[in-house]
């Protein structure tokens, strides 16, 4: 037995050593969970690489530790010896990773895997000692062998146990700091060091006496050959890791994809547009579940399909370079259904451009049932209940439509239609009535005209035709047959109404470049048919609009005319014809305008009525009129009365009687010199115009019923009022001479008016011929130009003299 030597350990290199054996082992885990996260053939290249990385590891450590043990000797390798020491660890750590990474891992795999790790760490170790040459026998301790032997497997075997639970954490949890990945790594390596360590520790080494140390070989520093080995091997393992590194991101993101691809197409599927996408040319490549649904055309019938299949030809939508155009936005097209019916369709197509490879994705949507309830809710929205006409706002969308196409050449008539005294139906026989004569009215209307002219109920009894592109002729000839079916009566109810209609026409674009105007200038026409007595179409002119904005002008002129002191009241005459004496005066207003000069009572009372301003100026004129009155009596001329003109506007005022009594109060008028003369608008009103006109004759009042027999109120009803006077309408007077008929009228009114017991005054007597004829049939006033025009208070004061002077 030699002597044993005994070497000394280098503790930087022992340190290294077990470094490396952690680092290696860390890196080896890592492989192998890498394997176990990937599928097919990879699987093997990571087990491959884990394996290597293992045993390369296991016999650096192996070979730095053993320079750390300096013996001052030289030491080689038996080449035969390292390789299989090397490949002995690689293939049995192979097994034991292979075994481990199992998917259904049972727990002897675990063992067995454990003891081939330890086998592969004490093969590699006890091959290596045997693989080296230094002129040196080497004796085991056994004792210290077991050990060496049992740590390997302990120290694994927790390592694994380690490993498999890290392992399992799922990928995008687990990290490199996670304390049980790391734990393993370091079991490993104790596993590895702590092996080596005992095993050194077992092992005595002793000289053999033939083997002469040759100093011819070449002596490198073992610190620094075991420095450079270490690092080396690090170098490889940092490399390994950031591969792994990479390739888990790689894969991840193909994963990603893959992923996203899966999801596209379960999205695709369970969408419920259809979803389709085809080539550049139209051909269909793809065709979802909702596609077959909508279009009814399966999947294989239609791949590599034109796109055309699915409009209704010779439709140029399905046209692709058409298309193109509504890239990027939503757009409603027909589609046409496999069964051969078309149904409306919404498209959102987006262009997607692969490398100059062009594809097209449409998304579809079939809006059959939207489309249905916004018919639905338009009905409701733009239809007349009562006439099933489209209403108003129908009206003015049409319009506006067809107006801002602002084409030079379209053009169109609106003819603005008003029922003649409908209000006056409505009144008599009631709504019921009203509503059956509208029905029947727009049925008669519709009748008159064409297809494509428009037919709407405006309001009430108001309705609007237009007429596409109609020449003035044909507005003409709709306009006459209109008026001739309403001229039909109407059986309504066993009853026989009349019905009568204005029209106004306005002609697009002559007349207004926009609906709105347009249709104002239609209104405008209609009203002058009114005014000049209905039943008439009248065409929109410019004389008209000047006439109606010379009414604008005056309404909002006569606002202030009031205050400003413009009106004025003139006084007519009014004659005794036995005597020819001024028995009393009609006061007329006059109203001088700053710009407009004088202005007749003729053209401002109907705006003052139609604004209700006659109220103020008619209480103005009475209060003037009183006051008047009262100096000519003061002055002490014998004037009999005062006539004021009443309108029925104020006459149906609730206050009317309360100011009639204030003016009295405030005048110091009485009542009997006051003759009120109404109107046979305010009469026939006679629920209400009764009482008051009681309660007038009550206070002392005196009334006359004015233009008497121009009205259509029948004679009989005269009993009923309680009047003084009938005042006959001077149209009757001035042609007394020329007409028998006008004659007889007159005579007619005089003798009703004396069995009524009623005075009887003619007015508007501009010749001698007119008044003798009145004298003849016992008429008993009168007023007129012949005497004198109205006048201007001055010239009443003048008159008053020169009658009392005459006296
Ligand atoms: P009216 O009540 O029938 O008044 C008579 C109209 O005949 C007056 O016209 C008068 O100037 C005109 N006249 C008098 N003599 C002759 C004649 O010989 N020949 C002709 N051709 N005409 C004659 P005026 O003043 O222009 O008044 C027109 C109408 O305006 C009045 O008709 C009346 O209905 C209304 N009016 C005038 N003043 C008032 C008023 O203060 N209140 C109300 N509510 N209406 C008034
Ligand atoms: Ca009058
Ligand atoms: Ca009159």
């Amino acid at each position: 037995m030699h002597e044993e030597i005994l070497g000394q350990y280098n503790w930087w290199l022992v340190v290294l050593s077990i470094a490396v054996s952690i680092l290696s082992s860390y890196t080896a885990l890592l492989l192998v969970r890498r394997m176990m996260q990937t599928e097919g053939a990879v699987r093997w290249k990571w087990l491959l690489i884990g394996s290597l990385t293992f045993g390369v590891g296991i016999w650096s450590m192996h070979f730095v530790a053993m320079l750390a043990y300096k013996m001052d000797m030289v030491v080689t390798y038996k080449a035969w010896g390292v390789t299989l020491s090397v490949i002995a660890a690689i293939f049995s750590s192979f097994l034991a990773f292979y075994l481990i990474s199992r998917k259904e891992r049972r727990w002897f795999h675990h063992i067995l895997g454990s003891v081939l790790i330890g086998l592969s760490i004490v093969s590699m170790h006890y091959i290596g000692m045997d693989a080296m040459e230094m002129g040196m026998r080497i004796e085991y301790d056994p004792l210290w062998v077991a050990l060496s032997i049992g740590i390997a497997l302990a120290a694994s075997f927790a390592a694994l146990q380690l490993f498999t639970i890290s392992a399992n954490v799922k990928r995008e949890e687990a990290d490199y700091t996670n304390l049980k990945w790391w734990g393993s790594s370091l079991g490993m390596g104790a596993a590895i060091s702590g092996m080596h360590y005992t095993g050194m520790y077992s092992a005595s080494f002793h000289p053999m006496e033939e083997e002469k140390i040759s100093s011819a070989v070449p002596v490198i520093d073992p610190t620094l050959l075991g420095l450079c080995i270490a690092f080396g091997v690090m170098a490889t393992i940092g490399f390994l890791i950031k591969l792994i590194a990479f390739d888990t991101k790689m894969e991840s993101t193909t994963d990603r994809l893959h992923l996203a691809n899966q999801m596209y197409k379960s999205i695709v599927e369970s969408a419920n547009d259809a979803v389709i996408t085809s080539d550049a040319s139209g051909r269909v490549l793809s065709w979802n579940r909702a596609a077959e649904r909508i279009f009814g055309h399966r999947k294989e019938e239609m791949y590599g399909k034109s796109l055309r299949k699915l409009t209704p030809g010779p439709y140029e939508e399905g046209d692709l370079s058409k298309m193109v155009q509504v890239i990027g936005r939503t757009v409603e097209l027909e589609g046409l259904h496999k069964a051969g019916h078309t149904f409306p369709v919404e498209l959102s197509l987006a262009k997607i451009d692969d490398h100059g490879k062009v594809f097209y994705i449409g998304i579809i949507r079939d809006i059959t049932e939207r489309k249905e309830a916004h018919a639905r809710i338009q009905e409701l929205v733009f239809k007349d209940d009562l006439t099933q006409l489209p209403n108003r706002r129908a009206l003015y969308e049409y319009l506006f439509e067809s107006m801002q196409k602002e084409k030079s050449d379209a053009s169109s008539a609106v003819m603005f239609l008003d029922l003649d005294r409908f209000k006056h139906v409505n009144d008599v026989y009631g709504h019921r009535i009203g509503d059956l004569l509208l029905s029947e009215t727009a049925e008669r209307m519709r009748g008159c005209l064409d297809e494509e002219d428009l037919l709407v109920r405006q309001s009430g009894d108001e309705f609007v035709v237009v007429l596409p592109e109609p020449s003035e002729g044909e507005a003409r000839r709709k306009a006459e047959s209109i008026m001739k079916a309403m001229a039909l009566p109407f059986l309504i109810d066993d009853r026989e109404i009349y019905m009568s209609v204005s029209i106004g026409i306005s002609l697009f674009p002559k007349d207004g470049h926009d609906s709105e105007l347009i249709l104002k200038h239609a209104d405008t026409a209609m009203y002058q048919a009114k005014q000049s007595g209905g039943n008439q179409y009248v065409f929109f002119t410019n004389q008209i609009s000047a006439m109606i904005s010379r009414k604008v002008q005056l309404e909002a002129g006569l606002r202030k005319a009031v205050e400003r002191g413009e009106i004025e009241v003139h006084y007519q005459p009014q004659i005794k014809v036995s005597t020819g004496d001024v028995i009393g005066f009609e006061a007329l207003v006059r109203w001088r305008h700053p710009h407009l000069g004088m202005i007749s009572p003729a053209e401002f009372i109907p705006i003052a009525e139609e604004t209700k301003l006659i109220i103020p100026l008619g209480e103005l004129v009475l209060r003037e009129a009183c006051v008047q009155f009262q100096k000519w009596v003061d002055a002490g001329y014998k004037v009999e009365r005062i006539a004021v003109n009443l309108s029925s506007v104020q006459f149906r005022q609730p206050s009317f009687l309360k100011v009639v009594e204030r003016v009295m109060e405030e005048t110091g008028m009485a009542p009997r010199h006051l003759e009120f003369e109404l109107t046979e608008s305010i009469v026939q009103d006679s629920e209400t115009a009764i009482p008051v006109m009681h309660e007038l004759k009550r206070r002392g009042f005196t009334l006359s019923l004015d233009d008497f027999g121009t009205g259509y109120s029948s004679l009989s009803y005269l009993k009923d009022f309680p009047l003084d006077t009938l005042k006959i309408d001077k149209s009757f007077i001035q042609t007394i001479n020329e007409n028998y008929k006008e004659r007889a009228v007159v005579d007619a009114i005089i003798s009703i008016a004396a069995k009524l017991d009623l005075s009887v005054i003619a007015e508007g007597v501009e010749t001698l011929e007119q008044l003798e004829y009145l004298q003849g049939v016992g008429c008993e006033e009168y007023q007129g130009y012949y005497f004198s025009p109205p006048l201007s208070s001055e010239k009443v004061w003048t008159l008053l003299k020169k009658c009392a002077l005459s006296q």
